[in-house]
């Protein structure tokens, strides 16, 4: 087993990595986790049932082998538009020319592509852009039937088969989890992914059908890549566990001038509501193929941090990558050193949230203070569901979150929240054994010496999910001590 304390965090912000062809591998996997993933993206637009399967068994043994929750995200596709092939493969379209989208299954040229999805003209309407891959190609709607719309090509170029279309004026009636992503989904829970990502979210009711599916088997991550879904915001935040920004999709569907403010109110909005914020795309962007990112790209990762952003998410970086690991090391480099500029403390304190009126608020309110104070070295929760731990990191302490939970899949879901450390344990038989095993605890990961202190929350009468109602400070004794450096 690996040696514990090692497997302590030195940084409050998390990284997700996406798995693909370049790291599917366990000795990968586990070279990704040492260098810094705390949970892992599997992209369900790319690969197999089961190439995913064999990568879930994977980060399960690797968790066992160095006793850490790992949180597993299932990212589904979604209804991702798409036209059809092209005869030769690809066509060119010259800007000013004529260009048709019709339901017909014959291959297209440079007068037309096949587009069949018939929901998708009844939502365009003459004026209307439509976005081909990845907005490379600009498209101006002129006139349209129930099957065909003719087009005016505004920025041609090349056209390859099967390439994505977006079309960012639309509110398009189509339901958000296709045949495929039922498929995917049924398979994800099956296979005990811990959050499922829904793409191209467009309104709240697309998050609550998923709900209705996934019945609590799994938390739920909306990505924002949408228009339409930001003008819902606040009703699509309500009914999701977590948001990701996903600026991919979003910098498609709207001007990339507009996806910074964006990052940064999506990730207010989250962090007011005490749900974990991931943001996601093309953080370290050159380090697919270069072993360095750019200064821009350290920018934008200690931006994120900056901002207080739950988790950093690395994709085609980690998946399809020449330098996977390095690209991890990295990103919690930048993190690591965003968190400790005196500024940031600055920053993130003048962005707080205050308390909402309920006791598990007031009591980590207190805790995030009391820590300041006694100068602690962490604050420790115990958390039934995993919801005094969020509103903990909701507080973003300056000491990290121990959070002491009585079930596995609540310390997986955990790896995305800020600052969050989940240790699985049984609950407190009574308020002695709260202390000891909270003084234990915070030993053996590495967070307290002997002698320091630690600030505890818990709900009395234990084992009561939704009672925090318990504030303790505690020292590290030598008996903590000496029964953490025997195990
Ligand atoms: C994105 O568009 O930024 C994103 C995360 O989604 P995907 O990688 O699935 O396109």
């Amino acid at each position: 087993m690996t040696n514990l304390p090692a497997m302590r965090r030195r940084r409050m912000a998390k990284i997700l990595a996406t798995l693909g062809p370049a790291s599917a591998k366990p000795a990968t996997i586990r070279a990704l986790f040492e260098a810094g993933a705390d949970a892992f993206r599997l992209n369900f637009s790319h690969g197999r049932q089961e190439d995913h399967a064999r990568v879930i068994g994977a980060i399960r043994a690797l968790e066992r082998r160095v006793d850490r929750p790992i949180g597993i995200l299932a990212d589904l596709q979604g209804p991702k538009l798409r036209v059809g092939a092209f005869v030769g493969g690809k066509v060119t379209l010259a800007a000013g020319a004529r260009f048709k989208l019709d339901t017909s299954e014959a291959p297209g040229d440079a007068t037309r592509a096949s587009l069949r999805h018939p929901e998708v003209y009844a939502a365009l309407a003459p004026g209307l852009e439509v976005l081909l891959d990845d907005g490379r190609i600009r498209l101006r709607v002129e006139k349209c039937t129930r099957n065909t719309a003719e087009t005016t090509v505004i920025t041609g170029g090349e056209l390859s088969d099967r390439k994505g279309m977006n079309l960012p004026g639309a509110v398009l009636p189509i339901a958000a989890l296709t045949e495929k992503d039922r498929s995917d989904l049924q398979f994800a829970l099956d296979h005990g992914a811990d959050w499922i990502a829904l793409s191209f979210v467009q309104r709240p009711d697309d998050v609550a059908e998923a709900r209705r599916l996934i019945q609590g088997r799994a938390a739920i991550i909306s990505k924002i890549e949408k228009p339409a879904a930001i003008d819902r915001l606040q009703e699509i935040m309500e009914l999701s566990d977590a948001l990701m920004v996903a600026r991919g999709d979003l910098g498609v569907e709207l001007p990339p001038e507009d996806v910074p403010g964006l990052q940064k109110q999506i990730v207010r909005l989250a962090r007011r509501a005490g749900r974990p914020v991931v943001i996601a795309t093309q953080m370290l962007e050159s380090m697919i193929t270069a072993p360095a990112p750019t200064r821009a790209e350290a920018s934008d990762v200690a931006t994120a941090t900056y901002d207080g952003a739950d988790a950093l998410m690395l994709s085609a970086e980690t998946a399809a990558g020449a330098n996977p690991v390095a690209a991890v090391a990295m990103m919690d480099r930048i993190i690591a050193k965003a968190e400790s500029d005196t500024l940031y403390r600055r920053i993130m304190d003048f962005d707080h949230a205050d308390p909402e009126a309920t006791a598990a608020d007031a009591i980590t309110a207190a805790a995030r203070q009391v820590a300041q104070t006694v100068r602690a070295k962490a604050i420790v929760t115990y958390t039934t569901s995993g919801s005094t731990a969020l509103r903990a990191a909701r507080e973003r302490p300056n000491v990290p979150i121990l959070a002491l939970i009585t079930n596995a899949a609540t310390a997986r879901r955990l790896s995305l929240a800020w600052g969050v450390h989940g240790v699985v344990t049984r609950d407190a038989r009574n308020f002695g054994d709260m202390v000891e095993r909270a003084c234990r605890i915070a030993f053996q990961e590495g967070f307290a010496q002997e002698g320091d202190r630690v600030v505890i929350t818990a709900g009395v009468p234990f084992g009561t999910p939704g009672a925090t109602n318990t504030l303790r400070i505690a020292w590290v004794g030598a008996e903590a001590a000496g029964e953490g450096a025997g195990g």
